[in-house]
């Protein structure tokens, strides 16, 4: 079909072998790419029960069918077990590599095995090279992106690779991409680190047919014309995702103090007009995006002058900023840097850190753990110093590179009521409390509790989504069948690998229809979302069968305190609450009290034609 280049790849470390399987006929029809492939290639190829760091755990960059030809803001998406929670992980991921990976020929990749030392791939078109990587072993991100391209002496690779918290196999490490885009919540970096797999550079010569060229460009200048035309994406691109900053904070969505406040009076020190003023530089885009949301800017002043930076997403404003009070947009700057640096997530290690100084301050840490380390909210220099502790592995930074839900146990004393997770997955910058959809879909979520996976806050706030009215996030009624929709929708964007910038203007119909004009898959609303809910229902039985039971859905004490202040104030979530949200939500799904999809629902969306493995061998 085309869109598609018809060939996934296949390697494994151990043995320093690799081969190519055909795209199986059936694949794009039933699950479109991107999410949809990678759970599909994940069932089939892990053994059940097989530990997130062993070396059977594959790893899988996957593509869409619009990846890489000219439709606007595309990414990858990496795929595996998570070591953080054990369960179904995607991640997407900008910058230019999975172009490359389906210029090279290929709609995925597969990487299993463990080399015996540390390696890195270099793929460049059919030509599959294991390189030794014990000189780039300690390195961080940026000195390895830089280092394989320099070795490798062509600047039309692309490189992914991980920094020290992926070679210490910390439960949230990223990956990092080229070096400015990163992928991998949940702790795929560590993925890597397990398999000796430093760095992944990729090439790729071949083209992209699609199957009706004339319309395909009309429908793509369709795309852009949406995205020029959308005010939400234009601020997106003037500001990039901190612009939701002043709206989070009004209405007590903020984490602030390790979740102890949704506001903070120091907002307008951390909002776009500080760091455009004070960081930022120029704009950047990932491949054929025309949205530039990226900002490459330089810290002119106090310690961390010089330093050449990213611009600090929502997530790590909230998670950096406001969760552990450090206000000065040039801290916030340097500490984001040094978690991309280091191969660290920003949103889990804004947790984890959060938790700590909490902890601390509660009289929980021994000192001695943390070297004497005068914890405390907004001290950027014991802040950042922890962090390294982390990466490294070394004293209270080893207990904390499990995730916050390991050292909360470790800890013991209550501490767990203050770990501000939910299915083991650090919780977003956009606090529950205050909406009940928001808190149906962390306790619902794939991945666990994350702000990607469903976003109902928009409609309860609006009072209004796509199938009438929508009542606010105080009341519970109509969330199971609002979370449940946006799930399977966005189950089904993702199969395309969309940015969810651009799906900030992209109408679903012009997505559906440059997918219909690349591939001749041509799919009615109501077809595309189907695929998304079977992905959906696919991926509720991988995490299943991996040991998921819904006593993980449910949040912790911190969220059934009532929210202080915002809008929202007053909110809490009780039992009850949970209780009720997940009926609604199994009841909308067509799942049973336990949540699990009955055989109605599975026959229904044909998932029991999926069962059967699409590869045998080799
Ligand atoms: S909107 Fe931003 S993150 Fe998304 S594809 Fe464009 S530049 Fe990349």
């Amino acid at each position: 079909m085309k869109g598609y280049m018809g060939k996934i790849l296949f390697v494994d470390l151990t043995s320093r072998t690799h081969w190519e399987r055909d795209l199986p006929d059936s694949m794009p029809g039933a699950l479109i790419g991107g999410k949809g492939f990678g759970i599909k290639l994940l069932y089939d190829l892990l053994p059940p029960g097989t530990d997130p760091l062993d070396p059977a755990n594959p790893l899988v960059f996957v593509s869409g069918p619009l990846t890489g030809t000219s439709a606007p803001s595309m990414r990858g998406c990496l795929v595996s077990k998570a070591p953080l929670n054990g369960m179904f992980d995607d991640s997407y991921f900008g910058g230019h590599f999975i172009q490359e990976v389906k210029y090279a020929g290929y709609d995925a990749i597969v990487v299993i095995g463990k080399a015996y030392s540390p390696v890195y791939l270099v793929i460049s078109d059919d030509r599959v090279e294991f390189r030794d990587a014990a000189h780039l072993w300690g390195l961080d991100t940026y000195e390895t992106c830089n280092s394989v391209k320099a070795g490798l002496g062509d600047a039309m690779f692309r490189v992914c690779c991980i920094g020290p918290a992926g070679e210490n196999l910390v439960k949230f490490a990223l990956v990092d991409f080229e070096p400015h885009r990163q992928a991998g919540r949940g702790g795929l970096g560590a993925v890597f680190g397990s398999k000796n797999l430093k760095a992944v550079a990729v090439r790729g010569d071949k083209g992209i047919e699609v199957a009706y060229p004339e319309s395909f460009t009309e429908v793509v200048s369709q795309a852009h014309k949406e995205l020029a035309d959308s005010g939400d994406t234009q601020e997106f691109a003037k500001c990039s995702s901190v612009s939701l900053l002043p709206f989070s904070n009004e209405f007590g969505f903020l984490p602030v103090r390790n979740f102890q406040d949704g506001s903070t009076a120091q907002a307008e020190s951390m909002n776009a007009a500080a760091h455009e003023s004070r960081v930022w530089m120029r704009h950047w885009a990932c491949a054929g995006c025309p949205i530039h949301c990226g900002k490459m800017g330089m810290i002119k002043r106090g310690p961390y002058a010089g330093a050449i930076c990213d611009n600090v997403e929502y997530e790590s404003v909230g998670l950096i900023g406001g969760n552990l009070a450090v206000n000065s947009v040039e801290a916030m700057a340097f500490i984001n840097q040094t978690c991309d640096k280091l191969g660290l997530d920003t949103i889990s290690t804004g947790g984890v850190v959060g938790f700590a100084i909490e902890a601390y301050e509660r009289g929980l840490i021994d000192e001695a753990s943390i070297g004497g380390l005068p914890l405390s909210f907004g001290d950027h220099k014991s802040i950042l110093e922890l962090i390294h502790q982390i990466a490294h592995r070394e004293g209270l930074g080893d207990l904390l590179a499990d995730g916050v839900v390991k050292a909360a146990e470790g800890l013991g004393n209550g501490t767990s009521g203050f770990a501000c997770a939910i299915q083991g997955l650090e919780t977003p910058a956009w606090g529950p409390r205050g909406s009940a959809g928001m808190g149906l879909a962390y306790i619902t979520g794939d991945r666990g509790g994350c702000h990607q996976r469903g976003f109902p806050i928009g409609y309860e706030t609006s009072g209004s989504w796509p199938k009438g009215e929508m009542a606010d996030g105080w009341r519970l009624d109509g969330k199971g069948e609002l979370v449940s929709w946006e799930q399977n929708l966005l189950a089904a964007l993702y199969s395309l690998t969309i940015c969810e910038f651009g799906r900030s203007g992209i109408s679903y119909d012009t997505y559906r229809s440059m997918l219909a004009a690349a591939t001749g898959l041509s799919l009615s609303e109501e077809e595309f979302l189907l695929v998304g809910e079977r992905i959906w229902n696919l991926i509720r039985l991988f995490n299943l069968r991996e040991g998921w039971t819904q006593d993980q859905a449910g949040v912790p004490q911190r969220f059934k305190e009532a929210l202080p202040s915002g809008v929202m104030k007053g909110h809490a979530f009780s039992d009850e609450d949970i209780a009720a949200l997940l009926e609604q939500y199994n009841a909308a799904r067509g799942w049973d009290d336990s949540g699990r999809p009955t055989s109605r629902t599975l026959g229904r969306l044909r998932v029991d034609e999926l069962m059967e493995p699409l590869f045998e061998g080799k």
